[in-house]
């Protein structure tokens, strides 16, 4: 099994609930480092530009606005698996769908407030990462 490391961001439906804690203990408990974390306030022009691979979804514009609706935690996570095991743990995207036991099944408020970003695959990680951190800011 491969250490690999991925991106997450805690969004602000979560923020505004005071359940940060509660959504790293179940990363942690996934078996996944947090190696890197800021509490920021993106700006619209970082929200679109880090979900423009969403543009052309309908969507997309409310998206955003709920993505600056209040700050986010951004995180680097490590660990086996680290981008399959963070989705695992995320659930579905949508809550009514999302597995006993996962983040949004038992955080999420909707389909789009729903808790937690997590990155698709290596590529997006590795961009998703330098999106937000530098090199110095991630201390595996
Ligand atoms: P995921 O976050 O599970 O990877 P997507 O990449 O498909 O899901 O979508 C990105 C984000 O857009 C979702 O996490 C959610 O906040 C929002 N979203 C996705 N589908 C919808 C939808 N049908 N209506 C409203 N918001 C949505
Ligand atoms: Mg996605």
């Amino acid at each position: 099994m491969a250490i690999e490391r991925t991106f997450s961001i805690i969004k602000p439906d979560a923020t505004r609930r005071n359940i940060t804690g509660k959504i790293t203990d179940k990363l942690e408990a996934a078996g996944l480092r947090v190696i890197a974390s800021k509490r920021i306030h993106m700006t619209r022009d970082q929200a679109e530009g880090f979900y423009a691979v969403h543009k052309e979804r309908p969507f997309f514009n409310d998206l955003v606005t709920f993505m600056i609706s209040g700050p986010v935690v951004v995180q680097v996570l490590e660990g086996e698996n680290a981008i399959s095991q963070n989705r695992e743990v995320m659930g579905a995207t949508n809550p009514a769908d999302a597995a006993p036991g996962t983040i949004r099944a038992e955080f999420a408020e909707s389909i789009e407030a729903n808790s937690v970003h997590g990155s698709d695959g290596p590529d997006t990680a590795k961009t998703e990462i330098a999106f937000f951190f530098s090199d110095g800011e991630i201390v595996g």
